[in-house]
């Protein structure tokens, strides 16, 4: 059986004493093992990490950036191969990948300026001969713990920013999906990255404990399911270090009664359905604003859902392929389960989808449910599944109050030919990232992403700017030099100021 493993700056020859299957979701088989490191491990590979640090922060940030700009240009190289593997591992079609792998890119492309982000502050003259800069030093050594929805993009939000800025990073992927970040971190050695600048450790919870217990980890950046990301928050924070959790989503698409229901139509099945649901920027639930809204949308939806083609990853022609792994395809239908039992109405029931030739693939097919209600539990929870949930709203007021009150506050999303209606939605709503008019408004990588309520614990997002403050420090320098004269003695005992 094919062995995924660690991706380590020094030889380690112990053999490792647990694994976890990795699977092909396109047949349901075990297609390989990852080997789950521990402690010791951790500990040497922070041992690797604090070796090569120090000196890859003198490296100017110019030079920094070079190893970014030839990271970009080999996995540009190599997106092929990259796109197969993540797809062979994640489930999701080819296309989608490589959208996976080039968001990620994006960031490295937001790296590849560094040095004028890393520019610092001056002020000349704040006081009689004195002068006031800052700049940005980096933490040291920083963590990064993955979700497997997307094994390049994720990675790469968090590696990109912490390298470009001096840091040495310690990744730890999903157990479910560990290649892409292997291969990623290859990459970033022949881009010409140190030794101990980037290591992949594998692992499961045993591991990630000891990333927030490791006295040496002075940051740790998560992105998963909330609950997991809550504990990781408090666990890191009281162990002294700075810690960005991001968590799970519940996504609202508002349709007003102006919107082109055509374009929605055609936006939802994209947002809804891609990824099969398995995107924290997903619209699971659509919210048509008036009866007549609601009658319309869901007269061209049937249709659009149901000449959705669910495929194997590797077919060009698919929307989208299997879920990750058969517990979660288990999940998923008892979601939908508890969607009937609750009294919503099923009106696409994706269970028990079968792809000819591939009967033992972790399929679900495309599934609707009308007049859910908020008070169910199958709409508060996530399902991360290609599962679409229609609230009815009767008034604007009504649609805004929905995403605004629900415990996850990633993204939400208004359709509405109405700049005032789209305006007023954008300044009230109560979540971190707002489209209009745009079903899946993910931030370009030099703007800064992030979720609101149990979508995201402690205050700063991934990259752009924030990125760079949470892998950063700031220090700032008051400094005077002396002229000849002595200091006012009288005042030596006074706190200084300015004035
Ligand atoms: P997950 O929470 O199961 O796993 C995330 C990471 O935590 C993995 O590396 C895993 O090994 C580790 N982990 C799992 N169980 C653990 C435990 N008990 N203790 C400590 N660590 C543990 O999430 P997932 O299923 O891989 O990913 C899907 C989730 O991620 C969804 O909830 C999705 O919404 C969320 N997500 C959020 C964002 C965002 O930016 N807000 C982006 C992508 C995915």
């Amino acid at each position: 059986m094919r062995e995924i493993s660690h991706k380590l700056a020094f030889a380690h020859d112990v053999a490792p004493t647990r694994y976890s299957d990795v699977f092909d979701p396109n047949n349901g088989s075990v297609q390989a093992r990852v080997a789950l490191g521990d402690a010791a491990l951790l500990d040497k590979a922070v041992e690797a990490a604090k070796k090569a640090q120090p000196a890859w922060a003198m490296v100017n940030p110019q030079r920094r950036a070079r190893v970014m700009f030839n990271f970009k240009a080999l996995v540009e190289k190599n997106m092929d191969e990259l796109a197969h593997l993540l797809s062979s591992e994640h489930g999701k079609v080819i296309a989608d990948a490589k959208g996976d792998i080039q968001r990620g890119l994006e960031v490295i492309e937001f790296c590849c300026g560094i040095p004028h982000v890393l520019k610092g502050e001056y002020t000349q003259g704040a006081g009689p001969g004195i002068d006031v800069y800052s700049f940005r030093q980096p933490i040291g050594i920083g963590a990064g713990i993955t979700p497997f929805n997307f094994p390049g993009m994720i990675p790469l939000w968090m590696s990109g920013v912490a390298i470009a800025t001096g840091n040495a990073f310690i990744m730890k992927p999903s157990e479910r999906d560990p290649s892409v970040p292997v291969r990623l971190c290859e990459l970033f050695l022949e881009a010409g990255l140190p030794e101990g600048i980037l290591q992949v450790v594998q692992g499961d919870k045993e591991m990630v404990d000891a990333i927030l217990d490791h006295p040496d980890i002075g940051a740790i950046s998560f992105v998963g399911s909330s609950d997991i990301a809550h504990y990781v928050y408090k666990r890191g924070v009281d162990n002294g270090k700075r810690v960005q959790a991001m968590g799970g989503a519940k996504n609202h698409g508002i349709v007003m009664p102006d919107a082109d229901l055509d374009q929605v139509v055609n936006d939802l099945s994209g947002a809804a359905f891609g990824s099969a649901g398995e995107r924290c920027m997903a619209l699971p639930v659509v919210t048509p604003v008036g009866e007549k809204t609601a009658i319309a949308l869901r007269e061209k939806l049937i249709p659009a859902i149901e000449a959705l083609r669910v495929g194997v990853s590797t077919d060009p022609d698919a929307h989208y392929g299997p879920v990750v792994t058969a517990a979660h395809k288990a999940k998923i239908e008892s979601y939908i389960q508890m969607g009937v039992d609750e009294g919503a109405e099923l009106v696409v029931d994706g269970r028990g989808f079968t792809l000819q030739g591939h009967e033992e693939g972790f399929f679900v097919g495309p599934t609707l449910f009308d007049h859910v209600k908020p008070t169910m539990r199958s709409y508060q929870e996530e399902i991360f599944g290609p599962v679409l949930q229609m609230v009815r709203a009767e008034s604007f007021e009504e649609a805004l109050a929905l995403p605004s009150q629900h415990q996850y506050g990633n993204g939400v999303a208004i359709f509405t030919r109405n700049g005032h209606a789209a305006r007023e939605f954008a300044a009230r709503v109560n979540v971190g990232m707002v489209g209009i008019n745009v079903p899946i408004p993910v931030p370009v990588a030099y703007h800064t992403f992030g979720g609101w309520k149990r979508s995201a614990f402690g205050d700063t997002n991934q990259h752009g700017m924030e990125g760079v403050k949470f892998w950063t420090k700031v220090k700032t320098i008051t400094q005077r030099w002396p002229d000849g004269g002595v200091g006012d003695a009288a005042n030596a005992f006074v706190i200084p100021t300015m004035g």
